[in-house]
C-alpha cells in the first residue's frame, strides 16, 4: 500500500477511533513541517519493561498514530512494526552501518555494559549495536530513567552493570547530540513534543541533558501541596490531605512539568491521587535502598509497631 493511501486509511481510523483531536495551533504548526527534514527514527529497547513504549501510545496530542507517520518516520520499533527476525536485524543493520541515511536513534531501557549478554537483539548484544549506531546516527534520544541513568536495572547491586546511554556513549568517546527524556514511564507529551520541536525549531534547550521546557523546575516547587509543606502541614496517611513529604514523597529532587500537565490525557497525576511522588525523573530514581518509594509517617510506625 502506497503510504499515502495509508495515511488517508488511517487517517479515517482515527477519526472514527476519536484519537486524533490536535489542539488547533498544534495541528496549525505541525502542518507547516517540511516533509524533508522530518526524522527518521530507529527505536530499540535495552533492559526496559516496555513501559515507556505503552506509555508513548496513550498519547492524545499529536496521536501516536500522527507521531509515527507524519512527523517523523518510525523506521524500527521493537514493539510496533510489523517486521521481524531476520528482516528486522537486516534493515536495523541498513542504518547502524550508515547505508540507508540521516537517521536518529530513540533507545528506551538502560545498557547492561557490564553483562553483554544480558540483553540481546538478534542473537547480538544491544551494547554492541548501540556502540556502532553511535558512529552513524545524527543522534539520539534517551527514552525514560533507566535509558537516561540506569534506572530500575542499575538499582543497588547491579548485577548487570546497567548504564544509562549518556553514561555508555561517554565511555566510548562518542560526542553526539543526545536528549535526555526521564520519567518511568515518560509523558508522551514528553517525547513526542521534543520531536516536534526537534523538526520545526531544532534542538531544545536543555537542563543537565532534558528539555528546559519540561524539566526546569522540580514538582515540589510547583506542587499545589507546596503551601502545605511551607506551614508544616503534613499527611500522616496516604489519603490525608497536606504535604506528602513524611510518606516519602521525592517530589522536591523530581523535576517535570507534572502538576501543571498532568497524566492520561489530563485526567490526573501522582499527588492529585494522594500518592507521594516517587520521583521516577530523578537520576537516583530507585538506586538506593534506603531511598524506597513510601516511608512510614512516625505516627503510622508507631502504630505498626504496636
Ligand atoms: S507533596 Fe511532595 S512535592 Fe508536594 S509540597 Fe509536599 S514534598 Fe513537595
Ligand atoms: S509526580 Fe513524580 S513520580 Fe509522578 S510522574 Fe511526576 S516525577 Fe514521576
Amino acid at each position: 500500500m502506497k503510504r499515502r493511501m495509508f495515511l488517508k486509511m488511517a487517517a479515517t481510523l482515527a477519526g472514527a477511533f476519536g484519537v486524533s483531536g490536535l489542539p488547533l495551533p498544534v495541528q496549525a504548526a505541525l502542518k507547516r513541517l517540511d516533509p524533508s527534514r522530518i526524522p527518521q527514527l530507529i527505536y530499540l529497547q535495552g533492559l526496559s519493561c516496555t513501559g515507556c513504549s505503552i506509555s508513548l501510545l496513550q498519547s492524545t496530542s499529536p496521536s501516536p498514530l500522527e507521531m509515527i507517520t507524519d512527523y517523523s518516520q518510525l523506521v524500527f520499533h521493537t514493539d510496533l512494526s510489523a517486521t521481524s527476525g531476520k528482516q528486522a536485524m537486516a534493515l536495523i543493520d541498513d542504518y547502524i552501518q550508515g547505508r540507508a541515511g540521516d537517521y536518529f536513534l530513540a533507545l528506551e531501557g538502560s545498557i547492561p555494559a557490564g553483562m553483554p549478554e544480558a540483553c540481546v537483539i538478534g542473537h547480538r548484544p544491544i551494547a554492541d549495536i548501540i556502540a556502532q549506531a553511535a558512529q552513524t546516527m545524527s543522534g539520539a534520544v534517551a527514552v525514560g530513567t533507566c535509558a537516561c541513568d540506569g534506572g530500575i536495572p542499575a538499582a543497588e547491586g547491579n548485577p548487570t552493570g546497567a548504564v544509562g546511554l549518556a553514561e555508555f556513549l561517554s565511555s566510548k568517546q562518542v560526542d553526539k547530540p543526545l536528549i535526555q527524556i526521564p520519567g518511568c514511564s515518560v509523558h508522551p507529551d514528553w517525547l513526542w513534543q521534543t520531536i516536534v520541536h526537534l523538526v520545526r525549531v531544532g534542538m531544545p534547550e536543555l537542563k543537565d541533558g532534558a528539555p528546559k521546557l519540561f524539566f526546569q523546575r522540580t514538582v515540589h516547587e510547583q506542587c499545589p501541596r507546596y503551601h502545605d509543606f511551607q506551614q508544616e502541614i503534613y499527611a500522616e496517611k496516604l489519603g490525608d490531605k497536606g504535604c506528602l513529604f513524611k510518606l516519602g514523597c521525592l517530589g522536591p529532587v523530581a523535576r517535570g512539568d507534572c502538576p501543571t500537565r498532568w497524566w492520561n490525557g489530563g485526567q490526573t497525576w501522582c499527588i492529585d491521587c494522594n500518592a507521594p511522588c516517587i520521583g521516577c525523573t530523578s537520576p537516583s530514581f530507585a538506586r538506593k535502598k534506603s531511598q524506597p518509594f513510601y516511608r512510614l509517617s512516625e505516627i503510622n510506625r508507631q502504630e505498626v509497631s504496636r
